[in-house]
């Protein structure tokens, strides 16, 4: 069967939601940016592209969306508190967080260096907490919402036996989650991790038509590559109260490759 149309009508859950996504200028990041934006929520897209991250905003606002940028450098806490205050200061609230803004690493642990290790730790585990601290607090005061954190399969699994560093920060982002999850099950703040396969963005741009990344179609039982859409509608889901029961959870777009 063919991947879902992504012009179909979507249900409008979201309307009058307000939620920032981090690493949206590109990737999945800016396939739920439009996904949410499509289903009626006011987002804030954030990233360190900004020429990307403007474009986008802008061709979304062009559509009819409540779309706007901001540069945020996710392992920045002083950002991080100031882009929270801002959207809360006009918007009166914040509804939901992404914490999209990731990097891929390849080396394994014989070749990793503690700079790289460091690096990769700073953007993908660290830019999630700060995302959780300063947006969690800020959705519990504005009365609940929604944490969506990208974690991995390599979050899950040791995969091919490489890239220590990107499986040591995924699998943080999981349970990261399950922790604040459980921190705020009480007060109206739900936090669920997403783990996507192999999705064909920017970030498997450089091994995707290398040995490598026929490896990586030829290891998902569905035979292909994922698309960003399909992990912004798995998105969009937790973010919206369809998902009202659900926090503390992970949930698996993969093709089939962690039931192998
Ligand atoms: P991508 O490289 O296309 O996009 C990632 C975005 O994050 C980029 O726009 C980049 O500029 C931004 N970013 C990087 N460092 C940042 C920082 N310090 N502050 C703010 N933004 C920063 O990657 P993608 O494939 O769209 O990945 C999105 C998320 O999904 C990542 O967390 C990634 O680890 C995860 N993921 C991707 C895949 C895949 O196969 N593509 C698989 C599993 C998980």
């Amino acid at each position: 069967m063919d991947p879902r149309n992504q012009d179909e009508e979507v249900a409008m859950r979201l309307d009058g939601s307000i939620g920032i996504v981090t690493g949206g200028a590109q990737g999945i990041g800016a396939a739920t940016a439009q996904r949410l934006a499509r289903e009626g929520a006011t987002v804030i897209v954030t990233d360190v592209l900004d020429d990307k991250g403007h474009a986008l905003a802008t061709s979304l606002a062009l559509e009819g969306h409540g779309v706007s940028y901001r540069h945020l450098d996710v392992t920045d806490e002083a950002a991080w508190e100031a882009l929270v205050s801002e959207v809360r200061a006009e918007h009166g609230r914040l509804s939901f967080v992404v914490n999209n803004a990731g990097i891929g690493t390849l080396e394994g642990v014989e070749d990793e260096t503690v700079e790289g290790w460091q690096r990769t730790t700073d953007i993908n585990q660290k830019g999630v907490f700060l995302g959780m601290k300063h947006g969690g607090r800020a959705i519990r005061e504005s009365g609940g919402g929604a944490i969506v954190n990208l974690s991995s399969i390599f979050g899950a699994v040791g995969g091919f036996g490489g890239s220590i560093a990107y499986h040591a920060s995924k699998g943080a982002v999981r349970l990261m989650t399950k922790s604040a999850a459980i921190a705020w099950a009480k007060q109206g703040v739900r936090v669920n991790s997403v783990h996507p396969g192999f999705i064909d963005t920017p970030m498997i741009e450089q091994v995707k038509d290398s040995p490598v990344g026929e490896v990586l179609t030829a290891s998902t039982p569905m035979g292909r590559l994922g698309r960003p859409e399909e992990i912004a509608a798995a998105i969009a889901f937790l973010v919206s109260d369809d998902a009202s029961y659900m926090t503390g959870s992970e949930v698996y777009v993969d093709g089939g490759w962690t039931a192998q």
